[in-house]
């Protein structure tokens, strides 16, 4: 463990976290926000599969306890005090995933699922306890950024646009693919996760298809799921092999 590192992190007081469906709402929130789309109650609804009023009615209460604000153009920005609490309940998510799949075993498909159960009862203690024991992973097992360390996924290739026959290494498949059950299970099933071999045999856009060989199999995956996975290149000297 780094101290310094540990230093960084974002803490938040225990006794100030929201309730665990504000917390769902500012995880969903930041994730939006860190990838730079605007954030629409509309979206939210998507992403939380419940209905819009629902989600109007749940933003107003966040407007009003000061966790959000709501723009002009009726775009959701966190405030200060919802940035804060938003990667707090973002990084105690990432730990459970990363004490479920590399502690506990849990399979790769099943750890955002279950952590999304248990993320809210984490307590700071335990959370920093755990961070030590996954040594200060900077990563989620899907590959996404902890909050403070977005920059680490920025020099990633999305899938899309990596170069048909050469050899890349699975890096990050996105929050956006994790909570989608049976998509994971597919991928997994499939060994298209982070650190597989990935190789883009074809991409069809008229069928809005790409074929990949994933750890010597091949896979077609859909152009939406795909535009959701990154890669980085081998080292040269593995690929030049
Ligand atoms: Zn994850």
């Amino acid at each position: 463990m780094v101290p310094a590192e540990r230093d960084r992190l974002p803490e938040y007081p225990e006794e100030l976290r929201p309730t665990p469906t504000v917390e769902d709402y500012l995880g969903v929130i930041y994730v939006l926000a860190r990838d730079g789309e605007s954030v629409f109650g509309r979206k939210l609804a998507d992403w939380m599969e419940v209905s819009p009023p629902t989600v109007t009615a749940t933003v107003q209460r966040m407007v009003r306890d000061g966790w959000v604000t709501m723009a002009e153009d009726k775009t959701i920005h966190l405030t200060e005090a919802g940035r804060r609490a938003a990667a707090s309940v973002v990084r105690r998510h990432m730990l459970t995933e990363l004490l479920l799949a590399r502690v506990l075993g849990v399979p790769w498909s099943r750890v955002h699922e279950e952590a999304h159960k248990l993320e809210h009862n984490l307590t700071t203690e335990t959370a920093a306890r755990v961070a030590e024991v996954v040594n200060e992973s900077t990563v989620c097992p899907h590959g996404n950024p902890l909050p403070g360390h977005e920059a680490l996924t920025e020099e990633l290739i999305p899938l899309l646009s990596a170069a048909p026959g050469q050899r890349y290494l699975l890096a990050r498949v996105h929050e956006e693919i994790e909570r989608n059950p049976r998509m994971m299970a597919f991928l997994e099933e499939h060994c298209v996760v982070p650190g597989a071999e990935v190789i883009v045999i074809e991409v069809l856009p008229y069928n809005e298809t790409v074929t990949v060989h994933a750890a010597d199999r091949e896979v077609v995956l859909g152009l939406a799921v795909a535009a959701h996975i990154w890669v980085e290149p081998l080292a040269a000297a593995a690929n030049g092999a």
